[in-house]
């Protein structure tokens, strides 16, 4: 095998983001988030990003059709040879068939789902303070050291226009309907290990670490 692609699942705000700097640094593979990359469009005015727009700020999911195309475009560049760590990518079983199909063997999957309840995701999401690079701080979890500005890369911190608590609600709801199932469909495929989502941080991304075994 000459390459691994880790899957992130979880519902919004279970800590994907997080985890995906930090395993994407310490696996030394692309982060690739479709919600990053629509936000990219958005700012730069695209017209992927004018069609995505309407659906992002409801709390809805984007058509498959707009997003596969996006994810394989990111996919197909060298960077992504050797593996990548998708961040948001499947939420449907049409994506994850189609992530399936083009796949080649050459690849490993692993599929990480980031479990946490319903209650706790509110909570997080209506504090989350993000910035353009895709690194996220909370108000009150994990505030950063000077107001409005990531520790990590200096950028400016905003909240996104999806993270209240009327748009979490949305999110959460198609999560359910539409993203959910897709943690009986990896299970079936044996790539599935689940980690319990409302640790600590750092107590999440060892257990990540423990999902990735010998790939790490
Ligand atoms: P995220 O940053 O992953 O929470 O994504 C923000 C929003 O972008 C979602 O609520 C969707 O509207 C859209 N989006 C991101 N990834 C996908 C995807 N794989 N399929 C459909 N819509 C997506």
């Amino acid at each position: 095998m000459s390459g691994t692609v880790v899957i992130l699942l979880g519902a919004p705000g279970a800590g994907k983001g997080t985890q995906a700097v930090r395993l994407a640094e310490e696996l030394a593979l692309p982060h690739v988030s479709t919600g990053d990359l629509f936000r990219e469009n958005l700012s730069r005015g695209t017209e992927l990003g004018q069609k995505a727009k309407g659906y992002m700020s409801r709390g809805k999911l984007v058509p498959d059709e707009l997003v596969i195309d996006m994810l394989f475009d990111r996919v197909g560049q060298s960077d992504c040879a050797r593996g990548y760590l998708l961040d948001g990518f499947p939420r449907t079983t049409g994506q994850a068939d189609t992530l399936g199909v083009r796949l080649s063997d050459e690849f490993g999957v692993i599929v990480i789902e980031i479990a946490v309840d319903d209650s706790t995701i509110v909570e997080r999401i209506t504090g989350r303070l993000s910035c353009k690079d895709g690194h996220v701080h909370h108000r009150t979890f994990s505030p950063p050291r000077a107001e409005g500005v990531c520790d990590m890369c200096g950028s400016e911190l905003y909240q996104r226009e999806d993270d209240t608590e009327v748009v979490v609600t949305k999110r959460l709801a198609e999560y359910d309907a539409q993203t959910a199932p897709l943690v009986a469909y990896y299970e079936e495929q044996g790539v599935l290990c689940t980690v319990d989502g409302r640790q600590a941080p750092d107590e999440v991304f060892e257990a990540c670490k423990g999902c990735l075994g010998a790939e790490a």
